[in-house]
This record gives structure tokens, sequence and C-alpha cells, in this order.
């Protein structure tokens, strides 16, 4: 059955999906339609993530669905990863963050810097759902500029030890594991930024909610504090290194999350037309007025193209006569602009 939102297609990219591409589309259409709509009001105002989206999300695949089918994901193209990011914004952004922060900034580090024995550990729990991830990189005094964070990594003789704080952590108190970024060098070495697989149950590590956001209200975002976590060697992303590999991550994020802000677009998109179809005013729906509005500023438009190239050449001819002519084009310009909306605004009314 084909999904009840039928889509706006501001780019005019429909004709240009494959078969399977529009098909991953409808089915997380439905899906959010049916799942994601009828409770995200509540969470909304809970400020909370609902998490009983999260075994549907599973089933469908959406969780790291870029990547490939033998660490238990979806294996889909890019255009598909697009398309799933899209649908799901268009329920809910924070919804759509949660799946970004599973996907591009969890599973993705793990698949690109990790070992094979933590791809197989990691990615299919988290693909499934059962396990589900944070991304820590900024910390209270290093957003913008993460290159000067100060959590540290500590080698030891059997692993690692880190300390330091990390702010405004998507998933931070739903996770089960947390990539942490952390400099294992000298604190002026952005060089030696390494990633760590930490389990959020490891002694020392704790995350607390932040309160009172006013936009992605449905998203979980928390505070993370580590205090002598200690991990062991195989915690390490042994190919990350540098500011370039959360770097990375947060590209392949932001791939998602531009996606995401179309689907945004088509809800609120979506939402004015329905509420204007709907909204009756003086015995009959907005729209109907909306739409002379519409009119009046097409027909505005078309007098002021004409209008333009006229009042150039005047202006033009002002000024060569004498230096205040463009002053005077400009006293006449209001009168005869009004006279020109007075007009059109006749022209509205007969057409009513
Ligand atoms: C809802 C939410 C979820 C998040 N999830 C995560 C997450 O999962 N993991 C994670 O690591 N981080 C996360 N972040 C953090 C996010 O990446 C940071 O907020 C961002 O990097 C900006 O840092 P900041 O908030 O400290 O702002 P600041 O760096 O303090 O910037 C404040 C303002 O100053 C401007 N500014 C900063 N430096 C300069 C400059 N040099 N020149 C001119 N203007 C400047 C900025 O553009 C901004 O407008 C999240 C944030 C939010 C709000």
């Amino acid at each position: 059955m084909p999904p009840k939102f039928t889509g706006v297609d501001f780019y005019n990219i429909d004709g240009l999906l494959n078969e399977e591409e529009r098909a991953i589309r409808d089915t997380v259409r439905s899906w959010v339609d049916d799942n994601l709509i009828p409770i995200i009001g509540e969470a909304y105002v809970a400020g909370k993530f609902p998490r009983q989206l999260i075994p549907g999300m599973a089933e469908l695949g959406l969780f790291g669905a870029n990547l490939p089918e033998e660490y238990g994901c979806a294996g889909l193209n890019n255009v598909a990863y697009g398309l799933i990011m899209q649908e799901l914004e268009r329920g809910d952004s924070g919804v759509r963050s949660f799946a970004s922060v599973q996907g591009a900034l969890v599973m993705y580090p793990i698949y690109a810097f990790g070992s094979e024995e933590q791809k197989k550990e990691w990615l299919p729990q988290m693909a499934s759902g059962k396990v589900i991830g944070c991304f820590g990189l900024t910390e209270p005094d290093y957003g913008s500029n993460p290159a000067g964070m100060i959590t540290v990594a500590k080698e030891t003789k059997d692993g690692w030890v880190l300390n330091g704080a990390k702010m405004w952590i998507t998933n931070g108190s739903t996770a089960q594991a947390a990539i942490i970024w952390a400099k294992t060098g000298r604190i002026d070495d952005a060089d030696s930024i390494r990633g760590f697989i930490v389990p959020t149950d490891t002694k020392g590590f704790s995350a607390k909610d932040q309160k009172g956001k006013l936009s992605l209200r449905a998203s979980d975002t928390s505070e993370l504090v580590l205090q002598d976590v200690h991990v062991p060697k195989s915690a390490l992303l042994a190919k990350s290194g540098g500011l370039k590999s959360p770097l990375m991550c947060l590209t392949a994020a932001r791939y998602g999350i531009a996606w995401g802000a179309v689907g945004a677009a088509m809800a609120c998109y979506d939402e004015a037309v329905s509420y204007a179809k709907q909204r009756v005013m003086f015995g009959k729906p907005i729209g109907g007025f909306q739409l002379q509005q519409a009119r009046l500023a097409d027909m505005l438009t078309e007098i002021t193209k004409a209008q333009l190239p006229a009042a150039a050449g005047t202006a033009r001819r002002h000024a060569h006569r004498d230096h205040e002519g463009a002053a005077a084009l400009s006293a006449a310009g209001p009168t005869e602009g009004r006279r020109q909306i007075d007009a059109a605004a006749g022209l509205a009314r007969q057409a009513q």
C-alpha cells in the first residue's frame, strides 16, 4: 500500500530514484506515519527520546544502513541512506539525530578505524539496536574548536586510563557504548587525538541528561564525565589518528543531516498547506484568502518586472540632466508604485 504522505519533490529528483530507492523511501515513510508521528508530540513535550521506536527502526535496518551486510547492516547505497534520513526527519529531527549518531558517529568510526574483531563484536549488535552508542567529541570549553580538547587517555601496561568531560552528547544517557575522543600525547598536540570504545558501565563513567532544550527535544542530550576510566588495549580504535578522524565522522553525519533538512522542509510545507485548507475564517478556508494574496503577489511581481527597465531609463535621464534626478525618481517611485498596487488589488478583488 502506498504511504499516506505523498511527499514534496522540491528538487525534482523523484524521477532519478531507482525502484529500490523508492521502495525504501516509501517503507520508511509509512513507518514514520504509523509509528513515529502518533507518539512524537508527547515525547517532544516530555523532552525524552521515545525508546520504544528502537526495535522497529532496527528491524527496518535503519542503523548504519550504508555499512556492509557482512556486519549485520543493510548495505544500502548512499542515496537510499539519505532518503532514510529524509523520511525520519520528516517525522522528527530528534529521531533522525538518534539514527545519525548511531550510524554515522558510532558505527562508522568502528567500521573505518576499528579492527576486524571490533567490527565483528560491535557492528551487528548496533545494527540490531541491542547496543546503542554515543559520540563524545565536544567538551564544555571546546565545541567549535575540538582541537583544544583536554580529555586525555594515558597508556598503562594493560590498557588506557581516560579522564575528562564531554558535553552535548546525543544518546549519552541511552548508550551502552561511547566513542570517546581523547588526546594520547601532549595537551597541545591535536595529532595525538584517538578514538576509544568505552562501555558506559565502566567504573568512573557517568552520564547526566541536559534538560530544557528548545529544539531536538525528543533526543536525549547528556554530559559525560570520565574519571579514571580504565579500558583494555582492545578499546582503542587503532586506525584513528589526529583530529581528521572525528572530523571524518562528522562529515559522514552531515551528509545524512543535509537529507534530513529536506525532510523537515517537507513536513513544514505539508503542515502549512493542510492548515490553510482546514482553518476556516469568515466562512471559508483560509487557503482561499491566501490564494488571492498569492495572485496579488504574482501580479505585483509581473508589474515590477515590467516597470524596472522604464524606471532605470528614467533614472539615467534624470541623472544625466541634473544631480537631483535620482532623488526625484525615488520621490515619484513610491507614488507610482502605490498606484500599481492599488490597481493590482482592484484586479484581485474582481478575481474573487
Ligand atoms: C542538540 C545537540 C546535540 C549534540 N550532539 C553532539 C554529540 O553527539 N557529540 C558531540 O561531540 N557533540 C555534540 N553536540 C555539540 C556540537 O557539536 C557543538 O554544540 C558545536 O560543535 C558548537 O560548540 P559549542 O556549542 O560549544 O559552541 P561554541 O563553540 O561556544 O560557539 C558559540 C558560537 O560562537 C561561534 N564561534 C565559535 N568560534 C568562533 C570563531 N573562532 N569565530 C567566529 N565565531 C565563532 C559559533 O559559530 C557559535 O555561533 C551537540 C550539540 C547540540 C546542541
